[in-house]
Order: C-alpha cells, then sequence, then structure tokens
C-alpha cells in the first residue's frame, strides 16, 4: 500500500502535472508455487486482477483467479479474430428533429456476432477491448462501414441525412486519428461535414493536452463534435465553452421518471437551457414514452434519439425507415 500511495502523487515534468497509477500482484512461497517461474506467473494472474478491479491497489493471488483469466484470454482471444470472421456489425440508430419529426442523423451503433452467445451488445465487449488495446480496431470499422452505407443512403436520395460514430477516449488520444479519420473519409468519399463524432463526457475531459488538438483538427475539417452521455461526467462548465463542441446528449438516465422526479426534469431542462445559451444544438437520448416526448417540447428541446420512435436497427432495416419517409 506503500508502494501505490508514493507513486500516485502527482509528478511535475516541466510544469505539466503527471499521475501515475500502479497495479500488483503478490504471490507467496511456498502456497503459490514452489519455483521462481510458478510464483512470477501467479504474481502477474494477481496483478491482472489488481487491474481489472480498477487499478491502483495490490492484490494476492488465489487459484480462483487462473478461471478468469483463462476466460478473459478466450474473450480475448476471440476477440482479436471478429474483423477476421467477419462477426462485427453496425446498427443505426435514427437521432430526429421532434417537430417536425424528421431524421436527421443515424448513430453507428457496433454489434457482435458472437459465435457461441448470439448477437452481444457493446457494454459486453468495449470495455474490454479497449482494455486490450483492441479498440481502435473496432472504432475503424465501423466509421468505414457506416460511412460506406450512409454514402448509399445519400446516392439513393437522401442527401442530407448524417452520419454519427462513438469514438473510444483512447483513440481521441491518439497522435494519428485525424489522419487515420481523414484516410477512411477519403476512401469512402465521405464528407466530413456530414459526419459527427461522439465523446463520453467523463472521457472527453481527461487527457485534455492529448484530446484538445485532435477535436480541434476535427472540427476545422467539419466534423461535428458531441458530448455523450452528458450529465454522467463531472466536466467543468467552463471547458465546455473552450472545446470545439457543438452538441450536448443529454444521457438516458436523465430521462427516467420524469413524471416523478423533479431532479431529472430540473437538470434535462437546465442542460437543454445553457447548450442553447451556448449556442450548442442538443438532444436528448432515451425517450421512450409520449410523456417524455412532451415534457421535452415543453422545455424547448428540439431533437431526440429513442426506442420511442426506433431502436438500433440492421442497415437494411434503417434504410427501409428512413425511405418510408417516417422520418
Ligand atoms: P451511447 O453512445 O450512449 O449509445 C446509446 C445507447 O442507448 C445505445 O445502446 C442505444 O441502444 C441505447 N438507447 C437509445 N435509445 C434508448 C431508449 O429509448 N431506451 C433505452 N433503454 N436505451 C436506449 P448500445 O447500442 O447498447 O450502445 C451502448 C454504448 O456502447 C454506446 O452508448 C456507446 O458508448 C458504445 N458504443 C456503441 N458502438 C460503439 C463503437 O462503434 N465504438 C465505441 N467506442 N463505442 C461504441
Ligand atoms: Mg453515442
Amino acid at each position: 500500500q506503500k508502494v501505490v500511495d508514493s507513486i500516485r502523487k502527482p509528478y511535475e515534468i516541466s510544469g505539466h502535472g503527471f499521475n501515475m497509477s500502479t497495479s500488483m500482484g503478490i504471490s507467496l512461497y511456498p502456497e503459490d508455487g514452489e519455483t521462481m517461474e510458478t510464483l512470477f506467473k501467479n504474481a502477474d494472474i494477481a496483478m491482472y486482477s489488481a487491474k481489472e478491479q480498477g487499478g491502483n491497489s495490490y492484490r494476492f493471488y488465489n487459484p480462483n483467479m487462473n478461471i478468469r483469466l483463462i476466460e478473459r484470454m478466450r474473450l480475448e482471444s476471440l476477440l482479436r479474430q471478429v474483423l477476421d470472421r467477419a462477426e462485427l456489425d453496425v446498427y443505426f440508430q435514427p437521432q430526429l428533429t421532434i417537430e417536425p419529426r424528421q431524421v436527421i442523423c443515424a448513430e453507428a451503433l457496433v454489434r457482435w456476432r458472437h459465435p457461441e452467445l448470439g448477437m452481444l451488445d457493446p457494454a459486453r465487449f468495449i470495455p474490454f477491448a479497449e482494455e486490450i488495446g483492441f479498440i481502435s480496431m473496432i472504432d475503424e470499422w465501423v466509421l468505414k462501414t457506416a460511412c460506406a452505407q450512409v454514402r448509399e443512403w445519400h446516392n439513393a436520395g437522401l442527401p442530407h441525412l448524417r452520419l454519427s460514430v462513438n469514438l473510444s477516449a483512447k483513440q481521441l488520444q491518439k497522435s494519428d486519428l485525424v489522419e487515420r479519420i481523414v484516410g477512411i473519409l477519403r476512401e469512402t468519399g465521405f464528407d466530413p461535414h456530414h459526419l459527427e463524432v461522439e465523446i463520453t463526457e467523463s472521457m472527453a475531459m481527461r487527457n485534455l493536452e492529448q484530446t484538445i488538438p485532435n477535436m480541434i483538427l476535427l472540427a476545422e475539417m467539419g466534423v461535428g463534435i458531441s458530448i455523450d452521455n452528458f450529465g454522467t461526467g463531472y466536466s467543468s462548465l467552463n471547458y465546455l465553452k473552450k472545446l470545439p463542441i457543438h452538441k450536448i446528449k443529454i444521457d438516458k438516465s436523465f430521462l427516467q421518471d420524469l413524471a416523478t422526479n423533479s431532479d431529472n426534469r430540473a437538470i434535462v431542462g437546465a442542460a437543454t437551457a445553457m447548450a442553447q445559451n451556448m449556442k450548442l444544438g442538443v438532444i436528448a437520448v432515451g425517450v421512450e414514452t409520449e410523456e417524455q416526448l412532451e415534457f421535452l417540447k415543453s422545455i424547448g428541446c428540439r431533437k431526440m434519439q429513442g426506442f420511442l420512435f426506433s431502436r438500433p436497427l440492421p442497415a437494411e432495416e434503417f434504410g427501409k425507415l428512413i425511405a418510408l419517409g417516417k422520418g
């Protein structure tokens, strides 16, 4: 614990503050192994377990960890093959104006057709993909696939449809992110002015030194930047003003129990008013009922995304939905 505590103290290098975390695994002789090799292997397993618990801690080895590690390794090897095996799919969920009800944007949401477990939602594999450094491959594949698809819809007579993709925080810190996005846009012939990237609020506010230059470059190219899950992080409102942000997406947790939860009503109302005063776009996510929709109208929120209008759909169904002019 002393080691963890002393390493986590912030460092200052050339006037910049840095934080470092430690994860330690401990194995004991002779209970956890009689040879150097086994002791190291088991300490390593315990270290991964410490990381999994969020890091900045230590863990003693115990044999159950082995089983979990094997599961993880299996998931990892399966996940590393998804692209080769073409097991990923992109679903699209409409974002629309409330009045008139019109689809303006498609949010690309990844799915994994797991060979044994069936269709997996991103919550079940995205965090893990981030951890093993595989998320860039996924995000880039999603961007490329979605750009190609939305271009088809543009060509089929819906030239104004926008595309929104989720970017992992890790992506946003990469120095070659913009180059890669430019490459994909060129390859698919997609106009950057039709693209938006969504960054989760809590993530956007981390490592600003690395992320701000990328956000600025993207904004200069004409790409819109949305803050996703707004209200769940701890953003300083001051930063919101400084970042090149175009839109906030009010998190779906605040849309719940609007009838009985006056805090949620106040938060949704305040976030909408703030965005509008700051000349930012604002959209409410997670609209499932007519009552929620009425509330949004009453506070002047003009855009929504939610099951009330449509769940995320496979490309073909989304295509039918917008072609029907339901939008
Ligand atoms: P998100 O960006 O906040 O996406 C919205 C999520 O809310 C989607 O879940 C969507 O299905 C769900 N949702 C939309 N409307 C409603 C509603 O009315 N009620 C309820 N209960 N849920 C609603 P999904 O598709 O499971 O995605 C979960 C998260 O995974 C996304 O949250 C996003 O953060 C992440 N994600 C999805 N695709 C990608 C991707 O390609 N790359 C990265 N890095 N993350 C992704
Ligand atoms: Mg999103």
